[in-house]
């Protein structure tokens, strides 16, 4: 599809048909996963559609890669290993020693963790901020040292929402390019370069990719220059995905759209159910007018996804106890996938991070909420609670 085409299609039709021709030789209609690492030349130098070796370019991941910055509207779109790879090389790319990010306050571990014990010991300092608190990621910035200011929106597992629009501008005020983590909402619910982020990046092995059977991530960029940065810097590190990974990743892309519809409607499903449990306490949902980040998540988002925390009655034991007799829904980390997941962030994705400033209540359970049949994720809850 052209780039023009591309700009004019709405958002499912990028999803199946954005990056990929089929292919001229045999009419594939899916991109091959072309699993070679080298590229017969025609003459020294002569590369055939630029492809010389596979660290640098893959078609199977080119394909990925258009699909990519179709869905976000982004100039260039970049697929890594892992949402991982995707972060430590956008760091390379941008910051050098001395330079200063604003982290979320209650960043995706991982994410904190490459930050503060493996990026920091090279001269790069963070500083901490909650994303909902646009005048204190303000009062975070270092006008002339902070070259990034990092967000996740919603967060996990709190589901916090950032002010995608006032946040760009307090990046840019201060000189300073915005990186959303766009994991949680994935494209379809949102889309941050949009509203003035500068760099979006994914763990494409949540939603994006969607079946739970792929690690990949993602960087889409606005502006030419950044992408130029970012386009260097991921041949250089080479922390790129193979061809059946990225074929996995781009499968899975084109049912965003009706999986994040479905993922949303039984998120709401579940949400009704348990704001009326007498056992169940506090309901963390973007989409409750009592959410406190409501109004901006109604503004920025086209609906509220399928992450719903919730707060047991009963204390810990409580929590534990529903996540252990959940059937329907897994226990398990990670998210996004097709499959409905229960967790207990306190034991479990957030253990780390007790006895810190991002402890979060050891009555919390989160949910993953997949695309199964709505009454059967309900029935399961209520048998867990009961
Ligand atoms: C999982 C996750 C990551 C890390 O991605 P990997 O693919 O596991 O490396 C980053 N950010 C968020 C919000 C995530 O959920």
């Amino acid at each position: 599809m052209t780039q023009e085409h591309r700009s004019k299609s709405g958002f499912e039709t990028r999803a199946i048909h954005a990056g990929y021709e089929p292919d001229p030789t045999t009419g594939a209609v899916i991109p091959p996963i072309y699993a070679t690492s080298t590229y017969k030349q025609d003459g020294v130098g002569g590369l055939r559609g630029g492809y010389e070796y596979s660290r640098s370019a893959n078609p199977t991941r080119t394909a990925l890669e258009g699909a990519l910055a179709a869905l976000e509207e982004g100039e260039r779109g970049f697929a890594f290993a892992s949402g991982l790879a995707a972060e430590d090389t956008i760091v390379r790319a941008l910051c050098r020693p001395g330079d200063h990010v604003v982290l979320p306050g209650d960043a995706y571990g991982g994410t904190y963790r490459l930050f503060d014990k493996v990026i920091r010991p090279w001269g790069l300092e963070h500083t901490p901020a909650p994303v909902h608190d646009t005048d204190a990621v303000r009062a975070a910035v270092r006008p002339g040292r902070t070259k990034l200011v990092w967000v996740e929106t919603p967060t996990n597992p709190l589901l916090n929402i950032a002010d995608i629009e006032a946040l760009a501008g307090v990046a840019h005020e201060a000189g300073a390019l915005l990186v959303v983590d766009n994991t949680f909402a994935s494209p379809y619910l949102q889309q941050p370069l949009t509203l003035g982020a500068d760099l979006v990046v994914h763990s494409t092995t949540k939603y994006v990719g969607g079946h739970s059977d792929v690690v990949g991530g993602a960087v889409v960029v606005r502006d030419l220059e950044v992408a130029e940065q970012v386009a260097f810097h991921q041949n250089a590190v080479g922390a790129v995905p193979g061809p059946f990974d990225a074929f996995l990743t781009h499968r899975g892309i084109k049912t965003l759209g009706v999986r994040m519809d479905r993922h949303s409607d039984n998120a709401e499903r579940v949400v009704d159910f348990l704001t009326s449990h007498p056992k169940v306490g506090d309901v963390v949902y973007p989409g409750l007018e009592t959410h406190p980040g409501h109004r901006v998540a109604q503004r920025q988002m086209r609906r509220f996804g399928g992450m719903v925390s919730f707060r047991c009655e009963g204390g810990e034991e409580a929590a534990l106890r529903v996540c252990e007799r959940a059937e329907v829904f897994t226990l398990g980390e990670s998210l996004g996938g097709v499959e409905s997941l229960i967790e207990h962030p306190g034991r479990m994705t957030h253990a780390s991070v007790a006895g810190t400033a991002l402890e979060v209540p050891a009555d919390l359970v989160r949910l993953s909420v997949g695309i199964e049949a709505a009454d059967d994720l309900v029935a399961d809850l209520e048998q867990a609670l009961g």
